[in-house]
């Protein structure tokens, strides 16, 4: 199978380039200059479109098993891909969670059946009760590990849960205490892996949940008792653990300038400490509360002005080397519940590419950045470069295809999510991405999937990725 794209303005490492593109057999084959003639079995004309990496989502919550009514694997796959992303790593907590190898050999099978994009998984991470299962799974393949700091465990149903208040305590594994925190990035450490984490200091929540005196009923209160501080807690002490263990630490879905201002100092000092941040970090603030309404609720939440242009420039500079969308759906229904009891998190995978590229066409960043931060950096980070996230002969023909001059508006009747509800509803987006090319064949064209399922696991080499 040979797959021929003429005329692009392909997005490279060593920048924009106007060529051919050739893959075979699933594999790019040759960048060859524009309007050479060659035999193909498919012919995609590229002209005026930008010709990037498939996207890599690595932050996405299928709910699969476990919350099926919420979301599913089929689910948020198709609309990843539809979305110009051809990879995404499955977090770790569906249910049960991917807390031993067994259940993360399950865990590929099961998704191997219903994945319209390449895929990996993460493992969790609890401390003391599954340290054993850590070098497992990532000699199984996984991407990284997730610590949901300060969050216990249900003994029995293996949920999450995020308001201890919530739970008798004889039916909640506790977080492991800071000690044991450490034991942990000594273990990841040992085995070359990644270690992620939510950041935001539990203890910094409780208090400032107590002083805000009653519940939350306003966005100022949800700000005033998740203040960013709690987000430079956990990183400033993740970083002293890196520091004393060479552990790679990597902070999630981070949402404020304090939050930057952590990792930037971690960095300076030569502390392997890298970030993510999303799409509704740097395109929302509380200023869009009242348009957005409570679907706008996330953990940790979107900020200020300030924070979103700190956001940007952590980016732009590299200090925040990946982005994800922390797809995290609910129900319509829990969505539309009031502020105060509805829960957390919301759909974002179908459209972390077209909020990326729509910031990208209003000069917040550049192609060749974005290529970094939604695919190649993304890519190396979590072991699967060179395979994934570039553009050079030799790598998975994953891309995606970008019209600049198309302009699309996020309808939620539109989004292929089961539970379609997003705080971007309404919102027109500059530039779209027009066709997604995954393992050499075209596979969506203008938002229609156009070919069978053929998503397939991809095992992260941590050891191979420092290299190259
Ligand atoms: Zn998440």
């Amino acid at each position: 199978m040979r797959l021929h794209i003429t005329n692009g303005n392909l997005i490279t490492p060593d920048g924009p380039l106007r060529a051919d593109l050739l893959c075979d057999d699933g594999v790019i084959s040759g960048v060859l200059d524009a309007g050479t003639r060659v035999d193909c079995d498919e012919r995609y004309d590229a002209a005026g479109k930008l010709v990037l990496p498939g996207f890599i989502d690595p932050h996405v919550h299928s709910r699969d098993p476990g919350n099926n009514h919420k979301e599913d694997f089929d689910h948020s796959t198709r609309g990843a891909l539809v979305g110009g992303v051809t990879t995404v790593l499955e977090m770790p907590n569906a249910i049960p969670p991917v807390e031993t190898l067994e259940v993360f050999e399950q865990r590929r099978a099961y998704h191997e059946k219903s994945a319209w994009t390449d895929f990996g998984l993460w493992g969790l991470a609890l401390g003391e009760s599954n340290l054993d299962q850590i070098g497992p799974m990532f000699a199984a393949g996984a991407v990284g590990v997730k610590l949901f700091w300060g969050y216990a465990l249900h003994k029995e149903t293996r949920s999450l849960i995020y308001n201890l208040d919530d739970e008798p305590p004889e039916n909640l594994l506790m977080p492991p205490p800071n000690g044991q925190v450490l034991r942990l990035f000594a273990e990841v450490a040992r085995h070359g892996g990644l270690l992620a984490a939510h950041c935001e200091d539990k203890d910094v929540l409780a208090t400032s949940q107590e002083q805000l005196g009653h519940p939350i009923e306003s966005y100022e209160d949800l700000l005033a008792a998740r203040p960013a501080t709690a987000e430079a807690t956990t990183i400033a002490i993740a970083t002293e653990f890196a520091k004393a263990t060479g552990c790679r630490f990597h902070v999630v879905h981070m949402a404020s300038e304090a939050g930057l201002e952590a990792v930037r100092s971690a960095q300076r000092r030569g502390v392997p400490v890298s970030a993510e941040t999303c799409p509704q970090y740097l395109t929302l603030t509380d200023q869009d509360y009242p348009r957005v309404g409570p679907v706008m609720k996330v953990y940790p939440p979107v900020r200020e002005q300030r924070d979103q242009d700190a956001l940007w420039n952590g980016l732009n500079e590299g200090s925040i080397v990946s982005t994800g969308s922390d797809h995290a759906p609910h129900t319509v229904e829990e969505k539309n519940r009031g502020f105060a009891t509805q829960p957390a998190g919301g759909v974002g995978c179908e459209t972390f590419g077209p909020l990326l590229i729509d910031a990208m066409l209003r000069g917040r960043t550049t192609a060749e950045r974005l290529a970094q931060v939604a695919a190649t950096e993304t890519a190396k980070l979590y072991g699967l470069y060179p395979r994934k996230g570039v553009i050079r002969p030799g790598s998975d023909a994953d891309l995606v295809i970008v019209d600049p001059e198309a302009s699309r508006t996020v309808r939620n009747e539109e989004l292929v999510a089961k539970q379609p509800v997003s705080p971007w509803h309404g919102v027109e987006l500059r530039g779209a991405p027009v066709a997604t090319v995954l393992c050499g064949e075209v596979v969506v064209r203008d938002r229609e999937v156009v070919a069978p399922r053929r998503g397939r696991f991809v095992r992260a080499e941590h050891a191979a990725a420092s290299v190259g």
